[in-house]
């Protein structure tokens, strides 16, 4: 009979738990050791081209053990190099790699002012440097932390456009030829606002003023739906037609835009108000249905979250290192999961391969993808980041290596500086005939 007594006698002729081993159990039940960040550098490079990237690399207490993140931002890139060599990894060294959401947060809140385009940028960078470092840990890509594949790749949307409408059909045609199933179709040479321009010394302006491309609102909500009208009897209804307005709508435009875009069956408009006027996507809801994509300049929840949980829009447009990484975008696509709206995460001519695969990781993962859009690197890009991710037939695959999946060649990469790289800021200001400016 087990007394009290016999209990206590028990215990006490029990072996000791070696100290080694005891020490493995009280490791197990606290979690992982810490892995503290030793090092850290800034890598700048053009990569070759005229890209203006910069990242960042992480060097942990673990032998051989790094992760890099991204923190371009091709308009203020002396900005965030100096924000993070002067200011968060002299803050960063000596802590716990380990715990990244508490990272994140704490880096957001070290500078009282939080978020914003170049806070966002500086915590993009840490934070995919953090995950990298996990996965490389745990021996898995990033995306089976975030609970594993939810499709087989990453459907992307193709950019094409026409300086008329048979121009876009066969720019439309051969998209499609290539397996592009989504394509994104801009009018006129200029790109965004193509369709709306005055050539530069036409029209009715005042004397010696502004002589150069005049954008006028009512050409384009006039000319671009009849530009689509062109195509979609052309091609048919097939493919997945987008068009980015890049905000160079006024509100009641805007609304009669998308009003007048509701026959082509869209798989989205972009953009089609200024982040200053968001409250008309209300407006805009009460008129037609076709789908919003929203978000490409929003840095800030508050400016992304009432679209989404009201459901004023469709697609989150966002950029993972403009919201401040892979943390909150997944965060952010949670939030569309639970309503009924889907990302479609930003890329952009200057963007970088990093970024490209962190959106990856998350739109993988996530049951609320709806998009990627693309972004073709050249071969010289493969060099300077291997394992950057491959677009085929419409589809973006990324590397199932442990982490991100990409690594940085830092010898190549510092045969690029970019200080003779071009590509960047100032982004170009539209005016209109009388020279007041259009929003980008
Ligand atoms: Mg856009």
């Amino acid at each position: 009979m087990l007394t009290r007594r016999n209990f206590w006698k028990t215990l006490a002729a029990a072996p000791i738990m070696p100290l080694a081993a005891a020490q493995q159990a009280e490791n197990r039940m606290r979690g992982l050791p810490p892995l503290i960040i030793k090092d850290a550098k800034v890598i700048s490079t053009s990569a070759g081209g005229r890209y203006r990237w910069v990242f960042l690399k992480l060097i942990t207490s673990e032998a051989g053990l790094y992760g890099i993140g991204t923190a371009n931002n091709a308009f203020q890139t002396q900005t965030v190099i100096t924000a993070l060599e002067k200011s968060l990894i002299p803050w960063l060294i000596g802590k716990d790699a380990n715990r990244i959401e508490d990272l994140w947060h704490s880096a957001n809140y070290r500078t009282y002012w939080r978020t914003g385009p170049i806070n966002n940028d500086v915590l993009a960078a840490m934070d995919m440097a953090l995950w990298d470092i996990k996965g490389k840990r745990a021996g898995m890509p990033v995306y089976e932390l975030l609970g594993g594949k939810t499709r087989d790749a990453v459907a992307c949307y193709d950019h094409v456009g026409g300086n008329d409408k048979e121009s876009a059909v066969d720019a439309v045609q051969k998209s499609m030829a290539t397996g592009y199933r989504h394509i994104r179709v801009q009018f006129g040479e200029n790109g965004y606002g193509g369709g709306g321009f005055i050539p530069a010394g036409q029209g009715n302006r005042p004397e010696g003023g502004y002589s150069g491309l005049a954008f006028d609102e009512e050409m384009y909500v006039h000319a671009v739906p009849e530009m689509f009208d062109y195509v979609r009897a052309k091609v048919g209804f097939a493919p997945k037609l987008l068009h980015d307005v890049h905000s160079h709508l006024s509100g009641i435009n805007a609304v009669e835009f998308c009003r007048r875009m509701q026959p082509y069956q869209m798989f989205f408009v972009e953009d089609v108000l200024a982040p200053e006027q968001i409250e008309w996507y209300k407006q805009i809801r009460q008129v037609c249905t076709t789908p919003q994509a929203v978000g490409e300049v929003f840095s800030h929840p508050f400016e992304y979250m009432p679209l989404i949980t009201n459901r004023l829009i469709d697609f989150t447009r966002c950029r993972v290192t403009a919201i401040g990484g892979i943390t909150p975008a997944r965060k952010m696509a949670s939030v569309c999961e639970a309503h009924g709206v889907r990302t479609a995460f930003q890329e952009g001519g200057e963007n970088d391969p990093v970024n490209q695969i962190a959106a990856y990781h998350v739109d993988i993962s996530s049951p609320a993808f709806g998009i990627q859009e693309e972004n073709h690197f050249p071969d010289v890009v493969r060099e300077v980041l291997p394992g950057t991710a491959e677009i085929r037939k419409g589809y973006l695959y990324g590397s199932d290596k442990p982490g991100l999946g990409i690594d940085i060649n830092e010898q190549l990469a510092a045969k690029y500086p970019i200080g003779e790289a071009r590509q960047g800021g100032p982004y170009r200001t539209d005016r209109a005939l009388d020279g007041s400016i259009v929003r980008p």
